[in-house]
């Protein structure tokens, strides 16, 4: 099941060192979406090697990585034989097969970030109970395994009540909002009920959600990225405005929880943390995730140095780029599906086509081969000189009857 050809142990070792390029070792990636596609962009410039371990034959870094192997990160047979083709392994995306990774670090494989850290973050319990005992700030949660135990959290915290799956969550799907004590039950249904692993959070009343992304050297120096404003949409990522609109003491007082979560974490590389900003200044985190992330796409026009190529840098032991922003003001505008198909695919193009007319405007198109409802398809980032120009620019290529001529 793989595209890469087989080869003997000495053509690995001939593959694993490379002449020429800034890392003589290659970065194996685990996930081949367009967080593996933007990797390897970066990765080809500084002509490091990056393979990818994705299922899917046609994913988004299919085309674009130095060898594509086909198969399932989370399959213990298939992420160990994909190891042995690279000099270093790395995520896209957690919910891989965290144990694998553990097994494979003992024998010496070079993980970045550790397989602690997968293991810690790809359940979202584990992750509340492992930051909270760091002393990061977040909302009250607790595990349900019943209905007795869904009830005592709807006492503890009130209502609204967020549940959500401790596995497998991306975009919101995993978590459901009881409003009230009778909607306990259709909530934790939505979910899957509570053999897949639940927990309940306290709704957090905020005004606000921010990011940032930090980036972790492995001699464990870190640097944050400026912190953004993330808008979501139905719970699924979809502007960022960077830099967030906020005084000087909420940046940092988001910037050091921020730290402070990644530097409770093992091993290199970038990290996004998410987090709440509440009516009476104060910060929560709502989740880390161990990888390049939606909420720093803008890095790669806005910044000195992307995330994804800050994090090739960390992981294969490069010094990390400066994260300042090159441009004042940047807004990332995620094109999500809006119908299946072809007529999705004909709005999606019609919206391109203006932004290809908006000055500051780049497009990334992430060539997945199905377009579906809410499918993350691509994403328009616009800079420029000032917040207030950058959100006209925006408004300008959503408006359908814009004016196409530049
Ligand atoms: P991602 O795609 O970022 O991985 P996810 O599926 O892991 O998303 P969360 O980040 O847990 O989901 O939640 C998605 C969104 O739901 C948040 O960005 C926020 O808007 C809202 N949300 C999550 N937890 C809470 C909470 N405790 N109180 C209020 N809103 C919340
Ligand atoms: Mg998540
Ligand atoms: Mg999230």
């Amino acid at each position: 099941t793989c595209c890469a050809s087989m080869e003997n142990d000495v053509s690995h070792r001939k593959e694993n060192t490379l002449d020429h390029g800034l890392s003589e070792k290659i970065v194996g990636v685990l996930g081949g979406g367009q967080l593996g596609r933007m990797l390897c962009q970066a990765a080809s410039q500084m002509a490091i090697k990056v393979n990818i371990l994705d299922p899917m034959k046609n994913c988004p870094a299919s085309s674009i990585c130095h060898h594509h192997m086909v198969g399932s990160y989370d399959d213990s047979t298939t992420v160990e034989e994909f190891a042995k083709r690279c000099g270093i392994l790395t995520v896209e995306i957690e919910h891989v097969d965290a144990d694998t990774l553990e097994k494979l670090e003992k024998q010496g494989v070079d993980c970045q970030p550790k397989a602690s850290t997968i293991r810690i973050i790809q359940d979202k319990f584990l992750q509340k109970v492992h930051f909270s005992g760091h002393g990061i700030p977040l909302p009250k949660f607790m595990q349900i395994d019943d209905q007795e135990s869904a009830k005592r959290a709807g006492h503890q915290f009130g209502y609204p009540l967020m549940v959500k799956s401790r596995r497998l969550a991306y975009d919101g799907r995993g978590n459901a909002v009881a409003k009230s004590e009778e909607e306990l039950t259709s909530a934790i249904n939505a979910l899957g009920g509570y053999g897949h692993g639940l927990y309940a959070e306290q709704w957090a009343p905020f005004v606000k959600e921010l990011a940032v992304i930090v980036a972790r050297g492995r001699s464990d120096s870190i640097l944050c990225y400026p912190v953004v404003e993330t808008v979501h949409r139905e719970n699924i990522c979809h502007i960022v405005k960077a830099p967030a609109n906020e005084s000087w003491k909420i940046m940092k007082l988001a910037t050091d929880i921020a730290s402070r979560a990644v530097a409770s974490l093992e091993g290199a590389g970038v990290f996004a943390v998410e987090l709440f900003l509440t009516e009476d200044g104060e910060i929560l985190l709502n989740e880390v995730a161990p990888r390049p992330h939606n909420s720093g796409h803008h890095t790669i026009e806005a910044c000195y140095t992307s995330q994804y190529e800050q994090h090739l840098r960390a992981v294969v032991g490069l010094p990390l780029g400066d994260p300042s922003m090159k441009a004042p003001a940047a807004i990332m505008y995620n094109i999500l599906g809006e119908d299946e198909g072809e007529p999705g695919f004909i709005m999606a193009h019609q919206l391109i086509r203006r932004a290809l007319c908006t000055p500051g405007a780049s497009i990334h198109w992430y060539d997945k081969p199905d377009m579906r409802k809410q499918r993350k398809m691509g994403h328009i980032t616009v800079v420029g000189p000032s917040m207030g120009i950058v959100e006209t620019r925006v408004k300008s290529f959503l408006k359908e009857n814009a004016d196409e001529s530049p």
